[in-house]
């Protein structure tokens, strides 16, 4: 059989990391909902396996399957987005280091690192990730270990070069870490272009279904930290030793989830850009994000590093915050709803919802912005659905 190196997205997305069952034959990895292992005599492990914090199979299937579709060395699933960062920041920053993270990006990423991992001794500076020499100048040279990023960003659509920060933070001797969340394994591989570590929020498109809270990170396979240790085994170090793990069940979700995202993320991005054509010549709308339009500041470099442009699209209003808001109201097909990535559609306020975190710093948004999860329905619901909403904002 060819390896997962020569294969297809779709193939290794539904068969890397995955064997038929020794026992049954059951085609499909079976949820192993179980904590402990008999040892034959003390130390005699059946495939490795002796507690499920440490590892457990069906996550052991989703860990591989996740390395295979970034093309990484390892991965890693976690019970969320977040608990997967805080592995990866644990692994990386030890108290005095500094940390570059974005000006625009998920709330909660901005709260952890001003929050949790400030207080820890880890000082950050926020520069633009779509300015390569803004990032450049915020690097403190012997300091700073690890540049965070996300492309594109939640929710402001901003795209950041990949490549290029790859090599800025090199230079300095820090990581790049990149949050793939909004594009996905199939529209970007961020560790072909230099990244060292991926993280997911598998909660989004990889789970696809808005049926589990899971997280990813998958390392490049060659990244050394000081001491000589692959990073990898830190991150492995870490999940377990901090526990922040995807359950059984979890992982099945997530591992179902991956095996339809190419087939998914076509459709995304068809049913987004109809909403996008229909938005921009829109009267109530001010504007329309979306790395895909020619007039993004970013497309070239989307066009560069990305497969298509992905299902996310925000928009500001005309009218107003009030406009916005009540705009999130008056749907009926697109759900008020946190959350993205899945197969139904869902539009929020993030001012008021998923980036109230960050009222008040740097990262706050616009007050007139709704983002839009564009899912996988009738595209022509979709936007049926938006103009009667959007009607009496024109
Ligand atoms: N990264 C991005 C881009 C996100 O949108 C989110 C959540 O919305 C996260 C990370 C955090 O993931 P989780 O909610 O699974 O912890």
């Amino acid at each position: 059989m060819s390896s997962p190196d020569d294969q297809g997205f779709a193939t290794r997305a539904i068969h890397a990391g995955q064997e038929a069952d020794t026992a049954t034959g059951a085609v499909v990895t079976p949820i192993y909902q179980v904590s402990t292992y008999k040892q034959d005599g003390i130390g005699g492990f059946r495939g490795g396996y002796e507690y499920s914090r440490s590892a457990n199979p069906t996550r052991a299937a989703l860990e591989g399957c996740l390395a295979a579709l970034e093309g990484g060395g390892r991965g890693f699933a976690f019970a969320s987005g977040l608990a997967g960062q805080d592995a990866v920041a644990r692994s990386v920053l030890t108290p005095g280091d500094h940390v570059v993270v974005p000006s625009d990006a998920y709330g909660g990423t901005y709260r952890y690192f001003n929050k949790v991992a400030k207080p820890q001794g880890i000082e950050h500076t926020i520069a633009p990730l779509s300015d390569v020499d803004a990032v450049r100048s915020a690097i403190r040279p012997g300091t700073t270990k690890l540049v965070w990023l996300e492309t594109p960003t939640n929710p402001l659509l901003n795209i950041a070069d990949i490549a290029a920060l790859a090599e800025v933070a090199h230079a300095a001797g820090a990581l790049l870490a990149v949050d793939n969340t909004f594009a996905s394994s199939y529209l970007q591989n961020p560790l072909a272009l230099g990244a060292d570590i991926v993280t997911h929020s598998t909660t989004k498109y990889a789970g696809g279904h808005s049926d589990v809270v899971s997280g990813a990170v998958v390392t490049a396979k060659e990244v050394t930290v000081p001491g000589a240790e692959h990073i990898s085994d830190r991150i492995a170090f870490h999940q377990n030793s901090i526990g922040g793990v995807a359950g059984p069940f979890d992982s099945w979700l997530v591992l179902r989830g991956l095996k339809t995202l190419a087939v998914r993320m076509e459709q995304h991005c068809d049913n987004a850009e109809a909403v996008v054509e229909h938005l921009v010549a829109h009267p109530a709308v001010e504007s329309v994000l979306y790395p895909g339009l020619e007039s993004h500041p970013g497309h070239n470099v989307a066009a560069k590093q990305m497969k298509r442009f992905g299902g996310m699209v925000s928009i500001l209003l005309r009218k107003g915050e009030q406009a916005a808001v009540d705009v999130c109201g008056a749907t009926t097909i697109w759900t008020l709803a946190e959350s993205l990535g899945g197969i139904e559609s869902l539009l929020e306020h993030p001012g008021r919802m998923t980036h109230a975190s960050v009222a008040g710093t740097a990262l706050e948004v616009p007050p007139n912005l709704v983002r839009l999860s564009v899912g996988i329905e009738d595209v022509d619901d979709l936007i049926g659905d938006l103009d009667a909403a959007l009607a009496a904002h024109a």
